[in-house]
This record gives structure tokens, C-alpha cells and sequence, in this order.
């Protein structure tokens, strides 16, 4: 297929040529490196085929410093660095110290082991029946329907499947596990997610969601990716056009930083939450990437701004080479603290930790119940006060 027919009429418009198109200074710098064609930003089959993969490339678009060049040099096998050309636009090119490029330039750091990393932490494997399939709760299953992203995130607590993998799973593996989803009724809420799901093409990611979704006892779909954000020229009119086919289908989009809520992110949050679609987002705790209760309330705020209700803030899980990402857990608690009642319900998700080993995500967060006795439930509120609530006796409830 001709790359061009991913794009119709509006998002051509909105291509145009780079300075038509609104493309900021950065971003232009990036497309004339690529010596790109006026549509081809906004194609993102163009952009996954021009995913900065090298140092040498990077080293041409940032200043790197040694700890990248270590580490970008040293990173191999499935834990490789790739990132869209879009996202390597919003990366600062003279302060290391840049979120975008905390989150995908590989540093040295990385090489570093602690006892208490894992290969796969969340036991998802453990947990999996059939290939792709993690069926961990009662009455919903993640289904990883590959192993690719459009931009590698040094944290993947999936590192262990996600790389320059296989670009889908075979027919066998997906019937397969359609297949346990049928045979198992108490499944009422899909996941699907990889890698990430769109990266495929609409037809597949269209034949997977059809198929779920015809299941009787399945409820409804959700989609988690991060593609809107590292990708956002994926989505297309088509892709939204086809997944609004699918209501209910709700959606879950990777954000950590507000400086990735550019308007190009906003035009393809637009676009979905438009065709009905529901948005939330998902956010893991980083060290020096948005472990402030500032930087993480601008990005709750932004984010209700785009539509995007906050779901969950994610303490990082102790995956291989992650130390210098993971944060006390006091400090997830505390920006907890600042967020409940200081702003909109609407901007406080849950803060989560995957329990090692299989366990689920546990909520976790600062206590408002002082104590519980003698028929009184004593409360303190976000601002410190204190207050009692009659707390009827549950001796025969
Ligand atoms: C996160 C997760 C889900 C979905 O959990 P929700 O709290 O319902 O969003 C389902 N299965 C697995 C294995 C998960 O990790």
C-alpha cells in the first residue's frame, strides 16, 4: 500500500508542507535533517522507518553527553534504542536533563544491576495460559498482541518481550488465544495492549478487536498504548473511523511530562475522544522526569485539558537496569498528598505499585483515617484538619 493513503484529507491539511503544517522550530530542524518530503511527517509509516536508531543519527539532532554515548553504544540486543523522529523533535538538544530524553536516550546507568531487579516483575508470564494472553484478575485479561513500539522506554517493565521483535504474533497465537477468552465466560473486559497494538496496521488491529469483541460475554475493549504520544501522526481518520465502530472501547495513553503534550498530541487526542472515545492516562513514576508534585499536577491539569482523565500513576517497576529511574515510594505518596483536595477530583488517579511477583496493583497513598474506635471514625482532611465521623456499629451488618 501506498504510505499517502494512510493520510485523507484533513490530516493532508494539517501536513502540508513543514512550516504550513505548524511544525515548530525543532521539529522543522528534524525534518529537514531527514531531507523529508512535505507529507512525510505526518505519514507515520515514514516515521517508524526513520526511527533514530544510532548514535550517529542522535549525536546530528542533540548534544549528547558521554553517559548517552555509553550507554547508546553499550545497549543491545532486545533493549535497543529507537525513537520516532516526532518525539526526537521535542527533545532538547543542549540540556541532558530534557524528560523526553531521560525517558528514551539510553544512559550508562543502565548497565548497572541492583539484587532486587527482575526480567519480568510483574510475573506476567507466570500468569499466562496461552501465549499473549495474562489472565492475573477475575474478570478482564491483558492480551499483548505484539512486541514492537513506535519508541523504546528505557523503564519497559516489558523489556523482556518488546524490541525489534516480531511486528505481529501469528494467526495461530491470536486464535489461541481467542480461543481461552471463549472457553473462560467471567471474562468481561479485554486489554489489549503489547508492545503496542497500534503499530499494527488497521486491518489486523481491526481483526483482533472485531473478533474480541464478538466474544458474548466481552463487555468491552480497551486499548493502552503510548503511540498517540510518540506517534501521534498514527492517528489517522481511518484508524479512529474504524475503532468507533467498536464502542464501548476505551482507551489508555502512556503520558509522564507535559512536554509531551504538544498540539500535534492534542489534535490526535481530538480526533479520538471525538468518535467517543474514552481517554485515560497512565504515568510512571520517574526519577527527574516528573517526580515533583509540580511537575505532576501540570501534567494531571494538561491533561484534563486534551480530555484525558488521569488513571493510574505507576511506582517503576524493578526492572533490569532501571535503579536510576525508581523513586521512594514516600515520594509517590507525597504527590499524592499534594493532588487530593488541593485540585479537581478529576486530576488525582490511583498511585499504583505492580506487586513483585504476581500480586496486582495495589493502591497505595497517604491515610485520612486518624483512627477507628469506640464507634468513631476520626478523619483529617488535605489540609490537616481534623474531623469525627459517627461510625455505626457493624457488629450485625
Ligand atoms: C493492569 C492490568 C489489568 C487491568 O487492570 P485495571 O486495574 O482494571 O486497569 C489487567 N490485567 C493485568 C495483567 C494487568 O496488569
Amino acid at each position: 500500500m501506498n504510505p499517502l493513503n494512510a493520510l485523507n484529507g484533513k490530516d493532508k491539511a494539517l501536513a502540508g508542507n513543514g512550516k504550513k503544517a505548524g511544525l515548530t522550530p525543532q521539529e522543522n530542524r528534524v525534518f529537514k535533517f531527514f531531507d523529508a518530503a512535505p507529507l512525510d511527517w505526518e505519514d507515520w509509516c515514514w516515521q517508524i522507518r526513520h526511527r533514530v536508531t544510532t548514535r550517529d543519527v542522535l549525536g546530528k539532532l542533540i548534544k549528547l553527553t558521554p553517559q548517552e554515548e555509553r550507554g547508546i553504544d553499550g545497549c543491545g540486543g532486545k533493549r535497543t534504542m529507537s525513537v520516532s523522529p516526532y518525539f526526537a523533535s521535542l527533545m532538547d538538544p543542549d540540556d541532558a536533563a530534557c524528560p523526553i530524553r531521560l525517558q528514551c536516550v539510553p544512559r550508562d546507568h543502565e548497565f548497572a544491576r541492583s539484587p532486587e531487579e527482575m526480567t519480568d516483575p510483574c510475573a506476567e508470564d507466570q500468569h499466562s495460559p496461552v501465549h499473549g494472553l495474562v489472565h492475573r484478575y477475575p474478570d478482564r485479561a491483558l492480551f499483548l498482541v505484539n512486541e514492537m513500539c513506535a519508541t523504546y522506554c528505557r523503564y519497559c517493565t516489558r523489556s523482556r518481550m518488546v524490541g525489534e521483535g516480531r511486528r505481529t504474533l501469528s494467526r495461530e497465537t491470536y486464535e489461541a488465544a481467542f480461543d481461552y477468552i471463549r472457553a473462560h465466560k467471567e471474562i468481561r473486559d479485554v486489554l489489549i495492549s503489547g508492545g503496542d497494538p497500534l503499530m499494527l496496521g488497521d486491518r489486523m488491529l481491526e481483526y483482533i478487536i472485531k473478533t474480541v469483541k464478538a466474544i458474548p460475554h466481552v463487555e468491552f475493549v480497551r486499548i493502552g498504548t503510548r503511540v498517540p504520544v510518540v506517534l501521534p501522526q498514527r492517528v489517522t481518520s481511518e484508524l479512529v473511523g474504524m475503532l468507533k465502530k467498536y464502542s464501548p472501547l476505551w482507551m489508555s495513553i502512556h503520558f509522564n511530562h507535559s512536554k509531551e503534550i504538544t498540539k500535534r498530541v492534542k489534535f490526535a487526542c481530538d480526533l479520538l475522544a471525538d468518535s467517543g472515545i474514552p481517554l485515560g492516562s497512565q504515568t510512571v513514576l520517574l526519577k527527574g522526569v516528573n517526580d515533583t508534585p509540580e511537575v505532576m499536577k501540570k501534567l494531571m491539569h494538561d491533561l484534563l485539558k486534551i480530555r484525558v482523565r488521569p488513571y493510574y500513576i505507576y511506582q517503576c517497576d524493578p526492572i533490569h537496569g532501571s535503579k536510576h529511574f525508581r523513586t521512594p515510594v514516600s515520594v509517590g505518596i507525597r504527590i499524592m498528598e499534594k493532588l487530593r483536595g488541593h485540585t479537581s477530583g478529576y486530576a488525582v488517579p490511583t498511585f499504583v505499585i505492580d506487586a513483585p511477583g504476581g500480586g496486582g496493583k495495589v493502591p497505595v497513598g497517604p491515610d485520612y483515617v486518624v483512627s477507628r474506635e469506640d464507634g468513631k471514625c476520626l478523619l483529617r482532611n488535605y489540609a490537616g484538619a481534623t474531623f469525627t465521623y459517627h461510625d455505626p456499629a457493624d457488629i450485625l451488618y
